[in-house]
């Protein structure tokens, strides 16, 4: 069914939780945010999912902010849409049931980069270039190299599970997770544990 818009006071709960800069209602933003690389001509089928823009974009800073919007949403079982670049080729970001899109590019913090163990702690909006020049700056590189590599996100491409330039070598995006931080759907926040993503053993995905 499609939702109805949202109220004015749920904007207004968005707004003190985000602050009035990082909450977008503006036709043209909503139009802007409501779409990725997929053009309506070219999804077969799914041209109505297109009708329908966002009620609201959602640009938290934190993953406390994330929680907030997300424990906010599940209250009026407001439909959330993550964005990341919006280069997905899709149509995954398009807010078919209307609802908030939620930007993550305000996150675009490198916590760490960990040359011994070659790994790195990043928020989920950093942009895939941005980490791969920091890594260069310490001899290293991602092993994820789409060629959307200036605009997609990290957190973008884990969803995706992309496959770029260097899967042959180091497989797809989810290959080089090792610890996931992932706020759920009520705004519970849960962290995984850092693992290798192999070691010894068969592996059970092939
Ligand atoms: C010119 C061009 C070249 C491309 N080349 C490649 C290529 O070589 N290889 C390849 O694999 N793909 C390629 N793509 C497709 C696209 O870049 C990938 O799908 C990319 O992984 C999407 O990243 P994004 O940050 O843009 O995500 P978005 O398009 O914003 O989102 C993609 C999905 O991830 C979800 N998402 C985003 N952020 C989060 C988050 N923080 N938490 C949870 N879910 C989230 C969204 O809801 C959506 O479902 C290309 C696209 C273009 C336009």
């Amino acid at each position: 069914m499609p939702n109805a818009a949202l109220p004015n006071s749920f904007i207004d709960s968005l707004v003190k939780v985000l602050g009035r800069e990082n909450v977008l209602t503006d036709p043209y933003d909503l139009d802007r945010y409501s779409g990725d690389a997929l053009s309506p001509s070219r999804a077969f089928g799914a041209e109505e999912s297109f009708e329908r823009l966002a009620d609201v974009v959602a640009r938290p800073g934190s993953t406390e902010d994330v929680s907030a919007v997300l424990k906010l949403a599940n209250e009026t079982g407001a439909p959330v849409i993550p964005y990341g670049g919006g280069t997905g080729v899709m149509g995954a970001v398009v807010p078919a049931m209307g609802g908030i899109v939620l930007d993550l590019q305000r996150m675009n913090e490198i916590l760490a980069i960990n040359p011994t163990d070659m790994t790195a702690e990043v928020e989920a909006g950093v942009i895939l270039e941005d980490l791969e020049s920091a890594l260069a700056l310490q001899g290293l590189m991602p092993g994820h190299d789409p060629y959307s590599v200036p605009i997609a996100t990290v957190a973008g491409t884990i969803s995706t599970n992309g496959v770029g330039y260097r899967a042959g070598a180091h497989g797809p995006m989810g290959d080089q997770v090792v610890a996931l931080e992932a706020v759920l759907a009520d705004g519970r926040v849960m962290s995984t544990r850092a693992v290798p993503n192999q070691s010894s053993g068969p592996s059970l995905k092939h």
